[in-house]
């Protein structure tokens, strides 16, 4: 097997962005997903400007923008449902396309997995990676099916618990446990969505994002005492109980369709960032799987193709250079750190109800405005 491919390991947003955008640039690439079948929530993901611009740079703007829903402004008001602000996103990706799009999860991961498979990346499910020993410039890899390749990089794309990371990396910190978690849950839209809109109440955070023309999902942010997985019969209830805290028109309508939702999603949050470099050798990590972040600003997976696209630059233009993967960190480390930094920073100022919500709109404005410069 020629050691200029590339092995994928996870088909997440990170590994499929990746395997399409190395495609596009003719590098042969295999990917192994550890699921034996697609498993993807079916919750909505905020697209911010700068994932529209990385997503513009695997040629996957367009079939994100007709599936998903797209808008310029994000409205945050009271628990009343009365206006305290808004922020208006810039349209990074050109005047004729919408600032942010939200999109169901289900609907990303059909246009990345498509776009993969269309691009001729090879796809293994229900695989993973057992082993990995540097030999020369490649690496020699054992598959969990038994199989043994050669491959000039091995990329993990698997997530905050990443195997390759372990396999990799002697020493890796601890995610941080953020002391928020998050309830999530699907519903139809009701007209008056056409943007995302944020409540700050007494207690939590809660928010409408609608991610396509019928539908919308619901998010709420919670000050939690420890990290342990709530019983899932109670979760409806549970959800319903903190939705007392809202008032106003939207909120209202979200606390009567709540029940009919198809399932609540509940996670306690955590945050990650791997001390610089993601590279041991030949192998390294992007994504969650070298920087997790909670959603304050909506940009983990936005950060996650913007590493497979400057990754697929570099090794395309050249796959043997000494400091490649050196440049990628230059590129990529500073940015990553910033969005995980400030996304706990956010955290922390929600748990701290003095904390007037303009702060936090002068926060997110500050770091949107870094975002929007060029990767
Ligand atoms: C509540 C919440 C809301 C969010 N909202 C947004 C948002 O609005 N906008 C945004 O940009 N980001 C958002 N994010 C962040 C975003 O979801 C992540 O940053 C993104 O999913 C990371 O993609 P990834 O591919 O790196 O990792 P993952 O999504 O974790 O994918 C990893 C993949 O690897 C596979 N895998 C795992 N282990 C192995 C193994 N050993 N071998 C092979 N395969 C393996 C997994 O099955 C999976 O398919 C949110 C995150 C959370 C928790």
């Amino acid at each position: 097997m020629s050691s200029s491919k590339v092995l994928v390991v996870g088909g997440g947003i990170a590994g499929l962005a990746l395997a399409v955008a190395l495609r596009r640039r003719a590098v042969a690439v295999d990917i192994v997903e550890l699921q034996p079948r697609w498993n993807v929530l079916g919750v909505g993901i905020s697209l911010t400007g700068p994932t529209l611009r990385a997503l513009a740079a695997i040629g996957l703007l367009e079939p994100c923008i007709a599936t998903g829903f797209g808008f310029d402004r994000i409205l945050f008001a009271d628990a009343g449902g009365r206006p305290v602000g808004s922020l208006d996103m810039p349209r990074l990706c050109g005047p004729q396309y919408p600032a942010t799009v939200a999109i169901g999860r289900s609907a990303l991961h059909e246009v990345l997995v498509h776009a993969a498979r269309e691009f001729g990346a090879a796809i293994t499910l229900g695989t993973t990676v057992m082993a990995l020993q540097p030999q020369g410039d490649a690496v020699e890899v054992e598959l969990s099916d038994g199989t043994r390749a050669s491959y000039g990089f091995v990329v993990g794309c698997d997530g905050i618990h990443s195997a390759v990371r372990g396999l990799a990396f002697s020493e890796v910190p601890e995610a941080r446990f953020t002391g928020l978690a998050v309830w999530r849950a699907t519903m139809k839209r009701p007209a008056a969505v056409d943007c995302m809109q944020v409540f700050y109440g007494p207690r939590t955070k809660a928010g409408v994002n609608p991610h396509s023309r019928d539908e919308m999902f619901l998010f709420l942010v919670q000050p939690i005492g420890d990290d342990r997985r709530l019983p899932p019969e109670r979760m409806r209830l549970l959800l319903r109980e903190q939705l007392e805290d809202f008032g106003g028109d939207v909120m209202a309508d979200v606390r009567a369709h709540v029940a009919d939702a198809p399932s609540i999603d509940y996670r306690p949050m955590n945050s990650f960032l791997l001390p610089s470099p993601w590279h041991r050798g030949r192998v390294l990590v992007i994504g969650d799987a070298a920087h997790t972040t909670t959603p304050h600003l909506a940009t983990g997976a936005g950060m996650a193709i913007e590493d497979a696209v400057v990754l697929a630059e570099l090794l395309a233009a050249e796959p043997s250079a000494p400091g490649l993967l050196d440049r990628f960190m230059a590129r990529r480390f500073a940015r990553c750190r910033l969005v995980v930094e400030t996304a706990v920073k956010l955290g922390e100022m929600e748990k701290d109800t003095t904390i007037p919500v303009q702060a936090h709109l002068e926060l997110m404005r500050a770091t949107f405005r870094r975002l929007g410069e060029p990767i």
